[in-house]
């Protein structure tokens, strides 16, 4: 079994959903070590990138283009650090995914190139309590599943629960990147908002995938 453009349209779908549905918890976790704004943001932009895919008058070629659509549009739409930070995520992940079909082999790299942008463009590693705590366990996840030979649906499940264990695992920490770290030891105890929202896409993904 393969991921064809219909799936990626339809995990950019489940994103915009389940990111307008935990809005308001994004909004909470942002504002209890940041400033507040990552649901109200992600949610804008998500709403953006499904309004384009609605007025789009021929369907995407491939996976790579839908991704690419993200990419501009969360660039364009939601600023702060997690657009820019999404967006260098989805356009690797588009060039990475330039093909009709995703196999296993194809997910992990599609995940792994959306890692390589966020660190690129942040230069966190993990243990700063940011969205790279989930990505990071979610691509190390699906390298393993795809290794054992995992179907694309099953590789995105170990993906997505890495991630929520990732998100987790970011509540002791101390930030030391973005504007958490302005905390310093106060932004211990608190779950970081993009990486729950990475979860939270990640999930969608697999989701999509089932
Ligand atoms: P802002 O802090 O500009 O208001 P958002 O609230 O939209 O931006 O996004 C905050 C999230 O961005 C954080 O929870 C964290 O996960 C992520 N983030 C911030 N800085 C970095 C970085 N340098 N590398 C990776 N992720 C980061
Ligand atoms: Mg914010
Ligand atoms: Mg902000």
């Amino acid at each position: 079994m393969t991921l064809d453009v219909a799936w990626a349209i339809d995990w950019v779908r489940r994103s915009a959903a389940t990111v307008k549905e935990h809005r308001e918890e994004l909004i909470e976790l942002d504002r209890q070590i940041g400033d507040g704004d990552h649901g109200e943001n992600l949610n804008r932009g998500f709403t953006a990138v499904v309004g384009k895919l609605d007025a789009l008058e021929s369907p995407p070629g491939d996976v790579g283009e839908v991704l690419k659509l993200v990419a501009t549009t969360l660039m364009s739409t939601v600023g702060g650090a997690a657009g820019p930070l999404y967006g260098t995520a989805y356009l690797r992940a588009a060039k990475a995914a330039a093909v009709p079909e995703l196999d296993a082999n194809g997910v992990v790299a599609m995940l792994e190139a959306a890692l390589e942008g966020i660190v690129a463009r942040g230069k966190a590693t993990t243990g700063e309590k940011t969205m790279v705590d989930a990505w990071t366990p979610a691509t190390e996840a699906a390298v393993a599943a795809a290794d054992e030979g995992a179907a694309p649906a099953a590789v995105l499940a170990a993906a997505a629960d890495a991630a929520t264990r990732g998100a987790e695992s970011t509540i002791p920490l101390v930030a030391t990147k973005g504007r958490a770290s302005y905390l310093g030891e106060r932004s211990a105890g608190h779950l970081d908002p993009g990486a729950r929202s990475t979860e939270l896409i990640l999930h969608a993904a697999a989701e999509a995938a089932q």
